[in-house]
């Protein structure tokens, strides 16, 4: 255990520490008694920062965690990095990566796409490259690939820990790694060295037997999963699959599960380190690495006995293959009861588009599977007949599969090979062939399909299902066909049966890895400049914020009242601003646009005190600002629900906010608001939420913060009698320093400095 096996090909210095993992986990193990742990648990627990300390119960402990390596992409990794930038750090402090996929739009074909996207991107990418080369981070350029492919291909490992900027992060399960999606904010603690913080997960088990054959994919245990437990089912919990039945799933397979396990809100999935592992690693060139696991393989997978919070078993050898949708991922639907829904519901049974890859399905043995059905039916003589496109998830699978035919093969099928990035799946679909709010049917092989994502239509019904189906039912061009049970006419009108597909679960010559898309960090950093226009409106750098002043805060106005939900869409939307998340001053501009001001019931329009004109929220925000007048938001019942956006808790910071008070936090944005330096703040008395009139003054007495202890506020009404009021926090020592330095990341940048 003690070897010295580097983390990945392509980084030097960075070791899997195997032998550190296994005592941590001992220590712990000696703690609880030595019960049997699950494979999830143990994973964590090898990462405990203080493992002898660390309070440890599923569903109720927060672990402070030390994850192996961070992955960013390229939406995500702006404000990240610019965030990182302003601790003032040489370089990250945990190894890290960053993937140019998101922000490539789909229009007539992979290669003019991307030299489209790398030209109105171009802002965007210098930034990032040379933010990269900086600060020691990898830097795979667009047209390498999608971010959870790319992880498959190179940085996973079985036993690792990883947090990535993005929701599928969960993908790397495939290799056993725990990879965790979390929002910029937790990804820059990690580089700066913090210890990231995770509560306890539930681990649900999910027991597979049996074998998969004929036309049962991976895709459709995971849509089998989702209708089981719905989106909300694993919230709070890691996914666990184990049992017989794993062995029948290839590794690439096993992402494709754990990818989508996110869908279900679970926040990872995970499989037993296994001999279908082992050949992936083998085939991506890391022996070393697979030949390193079996020497831990005792502990890359559960213990004997180990108990889940629930249980489902599955048995492959009667899976059926599913398709989800429309809408929503939990919507299952076996293919022999899909055409009686699609009758019961009333969905367009016409199939306008079939769509397969992403970072959900784009391995060798997808697109090898999917082009032995497109194969089939070019033998037949006919084609697709709905439009069809196809995006590699690696420039490595884009090369191999054009190596090998397949590419070929969707060519001549009629598909449309896309740059090997997000595209549709994401929304970047210059899409042309229906107008918006025209009602139709898309089916995908991706892992999403909430209204509009696609296209920005709201009238697509989007389903998503196995890259098997998808062909097959391209080919029909409706979704009323059963490849099972049905017959197509082949080019002279005789009937015929598609046959069951096949294909290799790993190219038999290799992969070809393509076109050189990596650009590793310089030995030589300190000459490298970060490029980032004074002009542009797309990216600024970060300003640190300002520190406590040390005094009390008097006469704040309450900036807005909200009522009802205010979730983070409503306090930094997303849409058409993802644009400019990268310029702090310029994405403030939505803050709180969408919340309701409860003195008149409407969005963005509320009272500037100091001159009775009504305005909009971030306008009458950025007028307090200049007049040097800090404020205070007030709202209800769980308060910045939904992601873990660090925009919704950096734009009121930067707009001269002071605290936010309500009646209840969701957890992550209450932590990403102490992290820039607020104050967030719950009524002891929830009812006192009713008692302030938006147009009251207050005063909070910052100076008695202090750990456990609530703080007093006086109110003034306009009209009327002051009063005061007790106001609770959850800061802990350390996130008082954070409010005292002006931020988590001032205070990072101090002790560096000390
Ligand atoms: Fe996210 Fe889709 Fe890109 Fe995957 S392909 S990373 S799901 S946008």
């Amino acid at each position: 255990l003690s070897k010295k096996v580097e983390m990945t090909n392509w980084e030097t210095g960075n070791y899997i520490n195997y032998a550190k993992m296994s005592e941590n986990l001992n220590i712990v193990r000696q703690r609880m008694n030595n019960r049997p742990l699950t494979y999830a648990e143990k994973i964590l627990y090898s990462h405990l920062d203080n493992p002898h300390e660390q309070e440890i119960e599923r569903g109720v402990s927060y672990l402070k965690l030390r994850p192996d390596r961070v992955a960013c992409q390229d939406a995500t990794a702006q404000m990240a990095i610019l965030q990182f930038m302003s601790a003032g750090m040489p370089s990250v402090a945990t190894p890290s990566t960053v993937h140019c996929d998101h922000l490539i739009e789909a229009q007539i074909g992979g290669e003019k796409d991307l030299a489209r996207a790398q030209d109105i991107n171009k802002e965007v990418y210098d930034f990032l490259s040379t933010a990269c080369a900086k600060y020691n981070i990898g830097f795979w350029k667009p047209g390498s690939g999608i971010i959870h492919q790319i992880i498959l291909e190179n940085y996973a490992f079985p036993g690792g820990l990883m947090i990535g900027t993005d929701s599928h992060t969960p993908n790397a399960g495939g290799l056993g790694m725990a990879a965790i999606g979390v929002g910029g904010a937790d990804a820059v603690d990690v580089m700066a060295n913090l210890p990231w913080e995770l509560k306890a997960p539930k681990v649900i088990g999910v027991k597979l037997t049996g074998e998969l054959s004929g036309w049962a994919s991976p895709k459709d245990i995971i849509l089998k999963v989702a209708g089981i437990l719905t989106v909300k089912g694993g919230t709070g919990a890691i996914i666990e699959y184990h049992g017989p039945g794993v062995d029948s799933i290839s590794a690439t397979g096993m992402a494709t599960i754990c990818n989508m396990g996110a869908e279900i809100g679970a926040t990872t999935s995970l499989f037993p380190f296994n001999d279908r592992m082992y050949d992936y690693l083998n085939a991506t060139k890391r022996k070393h690495i697979g030949d390193f696991s079996r020497t831990y393989a005792k502990e890359l997978k559960e213990d004997q006995g180990a108990e889940y919070d629930s249980l489902i078993e599955i048995n492959l050898s009667e899976l059926e293959p599913h398709i989800n949708g429309p809408f929503t991922p939990d919507l299952a639907t076996p293919i022999s009861k899909f055409k009686e829904a699609v009758k019961a519901n009333n969905w367009p049974e016409e199939m306008k588009v079939g769509l397969i890859g992403s970072c959900t399905n784009s391995s060798y043995e997808d697109m090898s599977r999917a082009a032995s059905i497109a194969r089939d039916a070019l033998d037949h003589g006919i084609k697709a007949k709905a439009l069809f496109t196809v995006t590699p998830g690696s420039e490595q699978i884009r090369a191999t599969i054009e190596r090998d035919g397949q590419l070929q093969t969707f060519e001549e099928f009629g598909g449309m090979v896309l740059a090997n990035a997000c595209g549709p799946c994401i929304g970047q679909w210059d899409r042309r062939d229906v107008k918006k709010g025209e009602k139709n049917s898309i089916v995908s092989s991706y892992n999403r399909n909430f209204t509009s994502r696609n296209d920005a239509n709201p009238a697509t019904h989007a389903f998503v299902t196995s890259p098997d189906l998808v062909v097959a039912m391209t080919i029909a061009g409706t979704l009323n066909f059963n490849p099972l049970t049905d017959s197509l006419k082949d080019k002279d009108g005789n009937e015929f049966k598609l046959k069951a597909p096949t294909g290799d679960g790993l190219p038999a010559n290799g992969y070809d890895p393509g076109m050189d898309t990596y650009q590793a960090p310089p030995q030589d950093r300190s000459q490298v400049n970060v490029a980032v226009s004074p002009t542009s409106d797309r990216l600024q750098i970060l300003e640190p914020f300002n520190a406590w002043d040390g005094k009390d805060a008097t006469d704040l106005p309450i900036l807005i009242k909200a009522q009802g939900k205010t979730t983070t869409d409503h306090i930094s939307m997303a849409g058409p601003w993802l644009k400019y998340r990268g310029h702090l001053d310029n994405i403030s501009n939505n803050m709180l646009i969408g919340a309701i001001n409860s003195a008149n019931g409407e969005a963005n329009n509320i009272e500037n005190y100091t001159n009775g004109e009504f305005g909009t929220v971030p306008g009458v925000a950025r007028d307090y600002k200049a007049k040097g007048i800090r404020w205070v938001v007030v709202g209800d019942w769980n308060y910045g629900e939904g992601s873990s956006r660090e925009h919704a808790a950096l734009e009121p910071r930067h707009l001269g906010g002071l605290a936010i008070i309500v009646r209840s936090f969701a957890r992550i944005h209450e932590t990403n608001l102490k992290k820039q330096g607020m104050l967030p703040l719950t009524f002891s008395e929830p009812a006192d939420y009713d008692k302030l009139n938006p147009d009251d003054k207050v005063d909070l007495l910052c100076t008695e913060l202090a750990v456990g202890k609530p703080m007093t506020m006086k109110v003034h009404p306009k009209n009327g009698e002051s009063y005061e009021i007790k106001l609770s926090h959850t800061f802990n020592e350390g996130q008082i320093e954070w409010f005292k330095n002006g931020s988590a990341l001032n205070t990072m940048a101090k002790a560096t400095k000390n």
